[in-house]
């Protein structure tokens, strides 16, 4: 028999014990608070000590992954905050797939109608913070490298299929140090061929293969402060940002419309001056969040606002980045697209379709230092950082079975 159906008999004979072991593994790791916050907004979080505490998860999976008899390595700047890798196949082929969850959730929130670190069942969902975002995704390839390894399928795989729990996902903080994935990648301890990001939702229907960039800049004009009786003393910081807002709404973006991701988007979402009214304000900052496509940089996009700056008469401004990314667009006819599309096709019934995103997942990280890398994944992203978050039973079974079906098909 071949080995992608000895996995789908598996599936259909034993979906009963798969079903309780993937419930057990959500809830323990749903149970274990791995929030993640800028560390100026930890007051908010007493639970926390750090931010993340990934470690918490990361001791059930390594208990997990020796009962399994499935190798690891573990990778953390500090130990609170690991990044658990595990091994299967052989490593010989210089071929890999690497299957990545996140730890680390977002805050609960407001709103919830149940505990949201105890996970309940309620219509064939699990509800708690993290069932979707992204524990589940973590329990259903983590009972998928067992299954492979107790049928014996991982002798079979040819390459190595490395299932992850990374630290890190989903907040930052302003020293821009990563304890994840980018981590993982400027120190070189993984450098996969392919990679699958469960991290997209979309009931897997659609295949990310491109992200926007985001660049987030501040500017600041620079006025001089008088006394607010005596304006013709000083230099009025807002009517000279006003002038710049003005000029920035006309500037039109230089780009080429990208096939997926279309065109990029810019946003005054911020502006903050002055400090009262008989005051001649000194200062004026504005935040701008813009979405880049590929062929689009930061450094062209400060080009294109310094020249606004410039056209205001007798202006004074500052130009800071506050946070960047770029954009990544890969194309959709790759082997790892292909995959997906066949056996989601023989498992769900449906060919999901490449698109593009605004926002970011880990293969943008994997994508720039060239993994063919795109984020497909189960679940309702409407639940996604919101109260009563929750995952379909049905939807962790199947991404187990085709997470064994990717890796035999892909590293053969
Ligand atoms: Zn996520």
């Amino acid at each position: 028999m071949d080995n992608k159906k000895v996995v789908k008999n598996y599936f259909k004979e034993n979906h009963d014990d798969i079903r309780n072991e993937i419930i057990e593994l959500v809830t323990r790791f749903v149970k274990e608070k791995t929030v993640n916050v800028p560390t100026d907004q930890l007051p908010k979080h007493p639970d926390m000590k750090l931010r993340g505490e990934e470690f918490k998860v990361a001791d059930i999976l390594k208990g997990k992954l020796n009962e399994y008899g499935i190798p690891y390595k573990e990778y953390a700047r500090i130990p609170e905050r690991p990044n658990i890798i595990a091994s299967m196949g052989n490593k010989n082929t210089g071929k890999s797939l690497l299957m990545p969850a996140h730890m680390d959730v977002v805050p609960a929130g407001d709103g919830w109608d149940t505990d949201p670190y105890e996970v309940s069942l309620k219509d064939e969902k699990l509800y708690g913070r993290g069932t979707s975002d992204n524990k589940g995704q973590l329990a259903s390839i983590l009972v998928a490298g067992k299954i492979l390894k107790k049928l014996g399928l991982d002798s079979q795989i040819n390459g190595e299929l490395q299932i992850a729990g990374l630290s890190d996902e989903e907040a930052g903080d302003p020293d821009g140090v990563d304890y994840g994935i980018e981590y993982l990648i400027e120190e070189n301890f993984i450098d996969p061929t392919y990679a699958v990001i469960p991290d997209i939702g979309e009931y897997m229907k659609t295949i990310d293969v491109a992200e926007k960039g985001r660049v987030s800049i501040e500017i600041t004009s620079i006025g001089k402060q008088a006394h607010g009786s005596t304006p013709n003393r000083g230099v009025n910081a807002i009517y000279m940002m006003s002038s710049l807002i003005e000029e920035i709404r006309k500037m039109k973006l230089e780009y080429k419309e990208h096939p997926m991701l279309g065109h990029p988007t810019m946003n005054l979402g911020m502006i903050n001056g002055g400090a009262a009214t008989n005051i001649v304000p000194g200062k004026c900052t504005i935040g701008i969040d813009c979405r880049i496509v590929p062929g689009m940089s930061e450094e062209q996009l400060i080009k294109q606002l310094k020249e606004c700056t410039e056209k205001i008469e007798n202006g004074k401004f500052e130009i800071k980045v506050i946070d960047s990314s770029r954009p990544h667009g890969i194309d959709p006819d790759n082997a790892v697209v292909e995959a997906i599309k066949r056996n989601a096709t023989e498992i769900l019934g449906f060919e999901p379709e490449p698109m593009g995103m605004g926002g970011g997942t880990y293969a943008k990280g994997l994508c720039l230092n060239g993994t063919i890398a795109v984020g497909w994944g189960i679940g309702n992203d409407e639940t996604f950082h919101v109260a009563n978050e929750y995952i379909e039973i049905e939807q962790l079974m199947s991404f187990a079975q085709i997470t064994c079906l990717l890796a035999l098909d892909l590293l053969k």
